[in-house]
């Protein structure tokens, strides 16, 4: 059985496994969650992730993928990037939402990572509404089969940890 946790925090203190980044497809860093990672990680991440774009990822990571590499000087042995669709209100792109939680939670079996800490991925910069961000990751968690011991949900600030406490609330679906 997973356990989904649920922290206040900054994913770049997470001492887990490997940490996921909320990654844009070109994996050479950004801003809010990966420019965090990037920052603090250091150029052992970034050396990895162009690595990638010289070999398997030419044209960048696609949306709704995950790829890892070392966590260079974060706390964690790995980094999982993944890219979040960005939100658009006349597409339904949920479907990309829950492949970026399902691969990155493959990544981490391939891996054999035991804690895993999640960002709310789309959630700020690609502009997904935080309640329904949370839902897909909670639901998506919840039916993916995994070896991983512990998921756990990283959320910034209060209106994030309130939609994911709802989310976690919600009845698992049969
Ligand atoms: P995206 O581009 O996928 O939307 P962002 O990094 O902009 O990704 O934001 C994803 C979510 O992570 C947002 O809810 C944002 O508030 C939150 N966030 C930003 N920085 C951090 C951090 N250091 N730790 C945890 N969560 C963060």
């Amino acid at each position: 059985m997973t356990r989904l946790t649920l922290v206040r925090g900054d994913i770049t203190e997470q001492a887990v496994d490997a940490v996921v980044n909320a990654a844009n497809s070109s994996l050479l860093g950004g801003g809010g969650v990966d420019g965090a990672i990037h920052r603090k990680g250091g150029p052992e991440v970034l050396a990895a992730c162009r690595a990638l774009r010289a070999s398997h990822y030419g044209k960048g990571l696609p949306t709704g993928q995950a790829v890892a590499t070392p966590a260079g000087n974060l706390p964690a042995r790995w980094v999982i990037h993944t890219v979040g669709p960005r939100y658009l209100a006349e597409e339904d792109r949920s479907e990309l939402l829950a492949s970026c939680y399902r691969r990155s939670l493959e990544v981490a079996d391939e891996l054999g990572a035991r804690t895993v800490a999640f960002p709310a991925v789309s959630t700020g910069i690609y502009g997904w509404p935080l309640d329904d961000g949370a839902r897909v990751a909670v639901r998506t968690v919840r039916a993916t089969a995994t070896a991983v011991d512990e998921v756990r949900f990283v959320v910034f600030d209060e209106r994030a940890h309130r939609a994911f406490e709802s989310a976690l609330a919600e009845a698992p679906e049969e």
